[in-house]
């Protein structure tokens, strides 16, 4: 009988279990248990061990203290000799890239992982897990409290499908101590030794010429054109000449050079500009015609590069973009084995998933391209980057998205989001950042689930509105499967209903309302309503219907006082862009006036407008200014109607000035231009209006001889029709005989009916 009770006693001890049930971590504000804490744990490793202590005294009022040897019942950190043994493991470096284990045993428990990040995330993985913590944003997380915690009894071993994890938002990008708390660890996370560090792909991405670029457009182009692309029989500094063997030798001279001066590298950058500008010369021509595309020629190329590296560099990989252009897979040239091939999905249809109909080319182009090359890595297009505070409902596009970029062979998913503002009114971005994290960790995960979980604990009482909300918005987009909105909808125009919408708009309210003192979710919900009442706002045909009446249920919306209340709550929560080129919320309120027709003209009368109505607007007030002080600039130029103007130099095509939401209708459109030019030859300059949903385009290119001199010259660039699916874009034409181009004005006519 006696022997019976030792046995029982040993196996419960094996077991981890006391006599009464399982061990007790903490009661009563007490606890026999320590942090072991190995003397040559990783910086990482010490945070993994501070984090659990503040975690659990949090939860349970005990603080457990951090020791190098324990002196009774612990929990192991780390890697350690005790550990390994523990779990079973016989080297270290046999983890997988950020493998964790968790394990109970002896009543003990062990936690650790791959380096450097793993045992942290193992720590978040247990607090999670086992302790109901979560980690909804920077500012906010839930710690349940406990009276009692037991000991959980846990045997976990996991490794992430993909190495490199970033969901691309600016709540995660700042800080280290979430993105580590939310396993991201890529693209745009600050590189914290303290916090995990992240995988640095060297030189970021559009390497050629333009990030950390490996040749220059001025010193380079300037004693080498012939290196850069041929467009129209000249040569311009927009991408490089890939068949010329003199340019690959350098840029493999120029690569090499980068790695020796960064030893820590493991995977470096060498692609494509940001532009479709690709070399037409005879013999990137004839390449590109005997091997079947562009991709044939951009991964010779590649591979040119990447052969050398091997040599001196045998870990590191050559990454290179498949955008644009080099989106579909090359026909005959296979990518060599250290070749990661970025696939980027910025053409696809933003509401349905890669594998369905509506993205059926970009589906078949990453399969091809998995059968060509060994390595990937994910450039995925998330949100909409010309509205980020519009509602873009594809949340159920991002779990069977990243299988099928697991199934493809991605190794690295970058999940671009609001990545440079936007905050909070990003259309939930608090909720995608959370979830994008989760499936980039695990895309097995419940999306339903965790999209459940995360609104019932951030927005707490008025979480029923929100879940209304999504569930409404995206049935309206599946009623419309003919909408193939990108990454850059203009508008709700092609997919929101009005009814949903003003329903939605309805009950978000009611909830912010019932909400909006309370210090946790009234922010909160401020923020969460600005989507649809910027959705509302910008539908002018609801609020200000040509003819008739607005609906019953909005009779009684003032346009004014919602845009004030609106850019309140954006102002609220803190942001001072609403898309990615750097809309502000006042600007923002100026182009809703805008569409209404409201904002006071600037400067003269035009002449084209006779005695007759017409909107003329400094280009400043009509548009967005992208990449002001890099490649346009704002200037003071008396001749102009506010006595400022944007001044493009013609070294670029770029679309950097681009506005949306003009009155709906049909105009005259004129542009009130002029450039610099000392003997005025070929075009200055294109303008035109683009349809984001029928993916149209109408331009026209104006001489230089039209436009040239001190005085601003009012072209008619033609008859438009403008709703809010279009834009009006300017851009120059990249031509050396026009210094600059000026722009003042953006002139509208409306045409009568029957003219
Ligand atoms: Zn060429």
């Amino acid at each position: 009988m006696r022997t019976m009770w030792k046995i029982t006693i040993l196996l419960c001890c094996l077991l981890g279990l006391s006599l009464s049930g399982a061990e007790l971590l903490t009661e009563g504000g007490r606890s026999r248990y320590e942090i072991v804490l190995p003397a040559d744990a990783v910086p990482a490793e010490q945070t993994a061990a501070r984090e659990l202590q503040s975690f659990l005294k949090q939860i349970s009022g005990v603080e457990l203290p951090i020791v190098a040897s324990p002196s009774g019942p612990a929990i192991f950190i780390g890697q350690s000799p005790e550990t390994a043994s523990a779990l079973g493991i016989p080297d270290w470096k046999r983890l997988k890239p950020d493998e964790i284990r968790l394990k109970s045993a002896g009543g003990n428990l062990y936690l650790a992982g791959d380096r450097p990040r793993g045992t942290l995330y193992a720590v978040y993985e247990l607090l999670e897990k086992e302790f109901g913590v979560r980690f909804w944003t920077a500012d906010a997380t839930h710690v349940p409290k406990r009276e009692k915690l037991e000991l959980p009894q846990i045997d976990l071993r996991y490794a992430p499908p993909f190495e490199v994890r970033a969901a691309g938002y600016d709540l995660i990008r700042h800080d280290p101590r979430f993105s580590a708390r939310t396993r991201n660890n890529g693209h745009g996370v600050v590189d914290s030794v303290e916090w995990g560090g992240s995988e640095q792909l060297l030189g970021g991405v559009h390497t050629f010429s333009e990030n950390m670029p490996l040749f220059s457009r001025d010193k380079d182009f300037a004693s080498h054109p012939e290196w850069f692309s041929e467009r129209d029989g000249k040569r311009v500094p927009r991408q490089l000449c890939l068949s010329n063997p003199e340019m690959r030798k350098e840029l493999t001279r120029r690569v090499l050079e980068r790695l020796r001066n960064y030893p820590e590298t493991r995977y470096i950058s060498v692609s494509q500009d940001d532009n479709h500008d690709f070399c037409r010369c005879a013999a990137c021509e004839a390449f590109v015609k005997s091997h079947g595309s562009q991709s044939d020629l951009l991964i010779d190329a590649i591979n040119q590069v990447a052969a050398a590296v091997e040599k001196e560099f045998p870990g590191v990989y050559v990454e290179t973009l498949a955008y644009y252009y080099t989106r579909s897979a090359p026909k005959r040239v296979r990518a060599r084995r250290n070749v990661v091939v970025r696939y980027c999905t910025i053409e696809a249809a933003s509401f349905h998933p890669l594998e369905s109909e509506a993205n059926r080319a970009l589906e078949q182009d990453l399969q091809e391209w998995s059968r060509m090359a060994d390595h990937f890595m994910i450039w995925n297009y998330v949100t909409d980057f010309t509205k980020y505070y519009q509602p873009h409902p594809n949340w159920h596009t991002a779990a069977p998205d990243l299988r099928f970029f697991r199934k493809c062979g991605a190794i690295s998913i970058y999940e671009q989001g609001s990545w440079n503002g936007g905050g909070a009114v990003a259309d939930l971005a608090d909720l995608r950042a959370w979830l994008l994290s989760k499936l980039l960790w695990n895309p097995d995960l419940d999306t339903e689930k965790l999209m459940d979980e995360f609104v019932t604990g951030y927005y707490g009482p008025a979480a029923p509105a929100v879940k209304s909300y999504l569930q409404v918005m995206e049935q309206s987009a599946r009623r419309r499967p003919d909408c193939r909105n990108t990454c850059y909808a203009p508008s709700t125009a092609g997919w929101l209903e009005p009814a949903v919408l003003v329903k939605s708009y309805r009950e978000m309210e009611q909830a912010y309302g019932r909400v909006k003192d309370d210090p946790v979710y009234g922010p909160r919900m401020a923020a969460a309503t600005v989507p649809i009442r910027a959705a509302l706002l910008e539908r002018r045909e609801l609020l200000s219907p040509p003819a008739g009446k607005r609906l019953p249920e909005l009779q009684d919306v003032d346009v004014n006082q919602a845009a004030v209340e609106t850019v309140s709550r954006m102002k609220r929560a803190g942001v001072a862009r609403v898309n990615e080129g750097g809309l502000s919320p006042d600007e923002w309120v100026e182009q809703t006036a805008r569409g209404y027709g409201v904002l006071p003209n600037d400067g003269e009368r035009p002449t084209a407008a006779g005695s007759g109505p017409y909107h003329a607007w400094s280009i400043r007030k009509a548009a967005e200014l992208h990449a002001l002080g890099r490649e346009l600039f704002w200037e003071k130029d008396p001749a102009a109607s506010v006595g400022e103007a944007a001044r493009m130099p013609n070294t670029h095509n770029e679309w950097h000035i681009q506005g949306f939401g003009f009155p709906a209708g049909t105009f005259e459109l004129y542009a009130e231009l002029r450039c610099d030019s000392g003997a005025p030859a070929g075009n200055a300059i294109r303008v035109g209006t683009y349809d984001w949903s029928r993916r149209r385009e109408f331009h026209r290119d104006i001489p230089a001889a039209e436009i040239s001199g001190e005085n601003y010259r009012a072209v008619r660039i033609g008859t438009v029709t403008l709703n809010d699916d279009i834009c009006i874009f300017i851009a120059p034409v990249v031509n050396p005989a026009v210094r600059n181009v000026w722009i003042d004005r953006i002139i509208l006519i409306p045409r009568k009916s029957g003219r």
